[in-house]
């Protein structure tokens, strides 16, 4: 299978090069690439309903036969509209489709069809829209949906994948070794790839699923593994260690002991005879910069220089004012580069970054352009490392002759989920808050409270407070009408609740000059309310912000909701965090009730685990491994802890992978960490 990954796609019958171009923009370039495509979904038409039991608004399958002629409608100019009536023993539907004759003609009267679509109940009638419908002679039919894009179908990605199937070898080389399977009871590679794309029945579609979810997770421990043993370098940025006590003496405030920890864990490790390679986790205002801060004294203090990159242009501005105002009365040079920054004063920048006249800088994205170089670079630091990709994270190291790399993270994920997501980098957890902290009080209502909420914001803004209102959406778009958008609402609240008050609006389209503008008012209480979307999510620190009102609770995960609350309590006075969602459903519910119940960013991790399962973290992308397609949507964290013991087995049996029954596995590995042996994976 793997020499697949060597074959064009445009080998394919009827893949030109304007297609092909079409299949790269999927992640499918080669053919090796379109089997692993798997599906987004499936049609299932082995199981039908009757017309009265399918449920309503979710894709379900019916048998009906089709009782009236086709109705042919011009709706306008290019749109046309057919409709048809089909029914079983139990109901009829009213069936809609557009555009479509050459599909629709396909449905003959009197004839049994099967539906595939979702049921529309209004009043006493039944309706669907546009559903997919096959003769019923195929009625076992499982049928796959590709996620598709612009000029590419499903059905489209489906021919081609039928035809790249007949190209498997008839003995596709399986890279989990035979005894590995058998212990796992898992099916081959052949029987798993055929059945993910056309399942025989539903069982062997679960079977498949279960053996490619395994694949995905032990390649990704096996990777893991051997990075971590191919990591560790030769430090050459070797640091005293004595300068914490003096670093300390600079700041307003005494360190947490989980903070003092944590500086220790990563000066010893700068200190040792290896090159530092830490995660610290550390729940949202639990003090990460201080510690990034300690560290870059030291680093400095030794002769090198240090380099922090962030997400966005505001974060990096605090930062830089953070830095500046500890480091004000001592002699470190501290510098800001971000795409703002003029032409004239980045050439400089550049200059006194190569000479080593510039000891620590704080970035954007800005600090990995091509033409910025290091003269001693001995510490490189990501803050809300989820927020970039390997490849950034790699790429701002490769600055440096192999520098100590630290990455920040405040997004929390239990303990067992990180030592296996994390397998290659070691982990501080900085798991206090700063003393005066107090707990922010958190509420759940539905809509009906959102006037008694806007008296309780004025109240608190009376008192001389700020709040934030988040909201999921820009602007409104037809698909999402039920949700609130941050411009619109803006708006109201200016001409209505809010009138005599200063209503501020920032959101992900703004450039970045204006989100400053924005942020910098806010910050000197020129805007009372910041009604926002989910920009602020990370790092603003605004200690006079004392509420935060999020709309459409439901729409965000609970890791985010928990980031979002933690903008408010971040100052001396009592805050507050209010979730507005109408939603029914128990399962959010439950999710938006934990957060109520606790301040603790690993029990609400733990908790979205069980309720969510583990997809959730994989699927996020945070350790940017290879891309997790099956694992991302894993529900049962069985799988992954069996990986994970199969790994250990397979390394321990083979360090190297060198025997013959492990010799697929490891050119699998290759092709999956093309990196493995340049190490830097955080
Ligand atoms: P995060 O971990 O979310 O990045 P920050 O580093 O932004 O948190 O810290 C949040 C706030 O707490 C900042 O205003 C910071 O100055 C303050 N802070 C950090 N450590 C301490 C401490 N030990 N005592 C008091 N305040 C602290
Ligand atoms: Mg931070």
């Amino acid at each position: 299978m793997a020499s697949l990954f060597e074959q064009d796609i445009q080998f394919l019958k009827g893949v030109g090069s304007k297609r092909r171009a079409l299949f790269e923009k999927i992640s499918a370039p080669t053919i090796g690439a379109l089997l692993r495509l798997y599906p987004r979904a499936y049609e299932d038409f082995s199981n039908p309903y009757h017309i009265l039991e399918a449920p309503t608004d979710v894709p379900c399958c019916i048998k009906a036969i089709v009782s009236s002629k086709i109705i042919e409608n011009k709706i306008r100019k290019g749109l046309i509209m057919y409709k048809v009536r089909i029914s079983d023993q139990t109901a009829c539907i009213n069936v809609t489709f557009f555009n479509n004759k050459y599909t629709i003609q396909k449905l003959k009267y009197g004839e049994e069809f099967l539906f595939f679509g979702k049921i529309k109940r209004i009043n006493s009638k039944i309706e669907m829209n546009s559903p997919h419908f096959i003769p019923i002679s195929h009625s076992k039919t499982i049928r796959p949906i590709y996620s598709q894009t612009y000029g590419l179908a499903s059905h489209q990605i489906e021919n081609a994948v039928k035809q790249a199937m007949l190209l498997l070898p008839k003995e596709v080389k399986d890279p989990i070794p035979e005894y590995i399977r058998r212990k796992y009871s898992l099916c081959d590679l052949r029987f798993s790839i055929e059945n993910i794309h056309f399942p025989i029945n539903n069982y062997a579609l679960q079977k498949a699923k279960e053996r490619l979810t395994f694949e995905e997770l032990l390649n990704l421990q096996i990777g893991l593994s051997i990075l971590k043993s191919t990591n560790y370098k030769q430090n050459k940025f070797t640091i005293k260690g004595e300068e914490i006590d003096e670093f300390v003496s600079l700041l307003s405030f005494s360190l947490t002991n989980a903070q003092s920890r944590v500086i220790k864990e990563c000066i010893d490790d700068m200190k040792s005879n290896k090159t530092m390679h830490r995660l610290i986790q550390g729940d949202v205002g639990s003090g990460k910069t201080v510690v990034a801060a300690a560290l870059c004294y030291s680093i400095v203090k030794s002769g090198f220089q240090a380099a922090i990159m962030v997400p966005t242009e505001i974060l990096a501005e605090q930062h830089y004012n953070f830095f500046k105002k500890i480091f004000s009365s001592v002699d470190v040079n501290i510098t800001l580069l971000t795409g703002s920054t003029l032409k004239s004063k980045k050439r400089l920048i550049k200059d006194m970054l190569e000479t080593g006249v510039i000891d620590i800088i704080i970035g954007t994205h800005s600090l990995i352009s091509d033409d910025i170089y290091f003269s001693k670079l001995g510490l490189v630091i990501t803050d809300e490392q989820h927020r970039f990709g390997v490849s950034q994270r790699a790429k701002l190291a490769s600055k440096g002759d192999e520098p100590h790399v630290l990455v920040m993270s405040a997004t929390p994920i239990p303990r067992t989920l990180a030592m296996i997501i994390y397998g290659d980098v070691d982990i501080s957890i900085i798991d206090e808050m700063p003393p005066g902290r107090q707990k922010i009080d958190t509420y759940l209502v539905d809509s009906s409270k959102r006037v008694r909420i806007y008296k309780f914001i004025k109240k608190l803004i009376d008192e001389g407070r700020q709040a934030y209102i988040v909201c999921p959406l820009i602007e409104k778009t037809e698909t999402s009408s039920n949700l609130i958008a941050a411009e619109s609402y803006a708006q109201e609240l200016k001409s209505n609740y809010f009138k005599e008050y200063n209503v501020g609006l920032m959101h992900g389209k703004m450039n970045a000059n204006e989100k400053n503008y924005i942020m910098s008012k806010f910050l000197l209480n020129n805007i009372n309310i910041l009604v926002s979307t989910t920009v602020i999510e990370v790092g603003v620190d605004v200690p006079n912000s004392t509420v935060m009102l999020i709309e459409n609770a439901d729409q965000f995960g609970l890791s985010q909701l928990h980031q979002l609350r933690g903008r408010v309590g971040r100052g001396k006075y009592k805050s507050y965090c209010i979730m507005i969602s109408d939603s029914k459903s128990q399962e959010t519910v439950t999710r938006l009730r934990a957060i109520c119940q606790t301040n603790d960013g690993l029990k609400i991790a733990d908790e979205d685990l069980k309720l969510r399962g583990p997809g959730d973290f994989l699927g996020s992308r945070q350790h940017g491994l290879p891309d997790l397609k099956l694992a991302g949507l894993m529900k049962n964290i069985n799988i992954l802890k069996d990986a994970k013991n199969a790994s250990d087995e397979i390394l321990s049996n083979d360090p190297e992978l060198s025997k013959e029954e492990n010799k697929t596995l490891k050119a699998e590995i290759k092709r999956l960490f093309p990196n493995i042996n340049r190490g830097y994976i955080c």
